[in-house]
């Protein structure tokens, strides 16, 4: 299964999902970009993520934050102090120096028993976390063949400057996780749509960091995107809330997959909980390289409020107007990468099948829902039919819609099925005669005839399953 993802990494440059960025000048490592099929997909995604949290959930309010914030955010959000990763390098293997995040390589060199033992001597010893890595892997042999070396702290946050006057210039940060831009928001979501709490800010955002490990295609970007939630809620009633969020998030990812099955919760052990955490769940999708974490369902109490409180000044109390309450609301966090879920979603979509390749993508995801083609190319009566079904389908239904008559029927479902477009509509001799057309599926191959007057409704009653 590892040619899985060297299958996706080429499917989606040749069918134009995904591109190298700068790929003119030799690519940069950790950046792609969307291609018109990726734009595509990623659009419904997101659609469909809009639709979750404001159509099926009440009491969610969506904001648009910016990139770069003021650089007290990251003192306070405690990225400048701490947001880093331990990195070791190796050296002597066949292709020289590699990096690797050493708490990644621990994790596959040593069992959960020896960890724990590990981490009790080192505060019996009073040694750092650092240090403790380094015994644990200084001289060992990495997963290429070289040596690994001392263990280094390694710092995530991307450092940008501002101002045009050199020596004038002021350093900011790019968000290092989309979700501070929530925090800073809080208040005036509060004083301008005047929610009760609980209540939810939710946002679409770029986050950026210096990862360590070498890039694994859209695993691990220096730029990527999140989709986050944050609901505030009265700190009694965390619990029930903490595990509503985890059960729905789990559930709309599975609505979106083939295999349910691919996706688990991995709950975090107490060793790698943040200090203000009394659980952490991932949900995590079976790629062919392991288990790998989608989205985190995170118990965030009043941390990141109280620190923005502290460092900023304002007070973030609330008052239950209800009850006489007062409080700083605590915080449950889902915080998904929208780049895994692309990926995830085309590894769980991959097919071949009797010599054809096909993406069973869910129907709404899929970049093209419709392609319509006219049978022939040099009949113009069958062209002029095809074209006015093409124009009455995408004008009438609003979906995606897409023309194509490019060599044979046979190449163009072919075309087609490798880019997951759900239904093919042909135009043939018999259109001419009794108004009606072939709707081929992508998954049966099976073909039906459907009048065009029907066909809106034929599609959208397709699209309700
Ligand atoms: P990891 O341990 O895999 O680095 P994380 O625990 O640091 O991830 P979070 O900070 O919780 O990740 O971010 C929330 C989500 O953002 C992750 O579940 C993941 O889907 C996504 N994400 C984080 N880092 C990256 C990255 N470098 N590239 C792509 N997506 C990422």
């Amino acid at each position: 299964m590892e040619n899985l993802m060297e299958k996706i990494v080429s499917l989606c440059k040749r069918r134009g999902f995904v591109y190298p960025n700068s790929e003119i000048y030799g690519g940069i490592a950790g950046f792609y970009d969307m291609g018109p099929m990726g734009h595509l997909l990623r659009q419904n995604m997101k659609k469909l993520f809009w639709e979750f949290m404001l159509v099926d959930h009440e009491n969610i309010f969506p904001i648009d934050g910016t990139i770069i914030t003021h650089p007290k955010v990251w003192e306070a959000s405690g990225h400048v102090g701490s947001f880093a990763d331990a990195m070791v390098e190796s050296t002597g293997g066949p292709m020289g120096n590699k990096r690797y995040r050493a708490d990644h390589l621990i994790e596959e060199m040593y069992s959960g028993e020896e960890l724990k033992a590990a981490d009790e001597t080192a505060k019996k010893e009073g040694i750092s976390t650092l240090e403790v890595y380094s015994k644990l892997l200084k001289g060992k042999k990495a997963p290429d063949g070289g040596v690994l070396g001392e263990v280094k702290k390694f710092s995530l946050m991307v450092e940008t400057s501002l101002g045009v006057v050199e020596g004038e210039k002021k350093s900011a940060y790019l968000k290092g996780e989309a979700c501070q831009t929530i925090y800073l928001d809080y208040q005036n979501v509060l004083d301008s749509m005047h929610p009760k709490i609980p209540f939810g800010i939710a946002q679409i955002g770029k986050a950026f960091r210096n990862e360590v490990a070498n890039p694994q295609f859209m695993l691990r970007l220096k730029e990527f995107e999140q989709w986050d939630m944050q609901f505030f809620v009265n700190p009694k009633t965390m619990d029930t809330w903490y595990e509503y969020w985890k059960e729905q998030r789990m559930n709309w990812y599975r609505s979106l997959f083939n295999d349910k099955d691919s996706l688990r919760f991995r709950q975090h052990r107490d060793d790698e909980l943040a200090h203000y955490a009394k659980k952490a769940f991932d949900i995590e999708y079976k790629t062919p390289m392991g288990w790998k974490e989608g989205e985190g369902i995170h118990w965030r109490g009043d941390w990141d409020l109280s620190r923005h409180g502290q460092y900023s000044g304002h007070d973030f109390t609330y008052t239950d107007l209800e009850t006489g309450e007062k409080f700083i609301p605590w915080i449950v966090e889902t915080s998904g990468g929208v780049d895994r879920a692309f990926l995830f979603l085309l590894l769980d979509a991959y097919r071949e099948e009797e010599g054809r390749i096909y993406l069973k993508l869910h129907p709404k995801l899929s970049p093209y829902t419709v392609a319509v083609f006219p049978l022939v190319r040099n009949k113009q009566d069958i062209i002029a039919k095809a074209q006015a079904v093409y124009k009455h389908l995408k004008l009438e239904s609003r979906l995606s819609v897409v023309w194509d008559d490019r060599g044979n029927i046979g190449k163009r479902y072919w075309a087609q099925d490798e880019i997951g477009t759900p239904y093919c509509i042909t135009i043939d001799y018999t259109t001419l005669t009794d108004d009606s057309v072939t709707v081929r599926d992508r998954d049966t191959t099976k073909q039906e005839r459907v009048s065009i007057d029907r066909l809106v409704d034929f599609i959208r009653e397709k699209l309700k399953d």
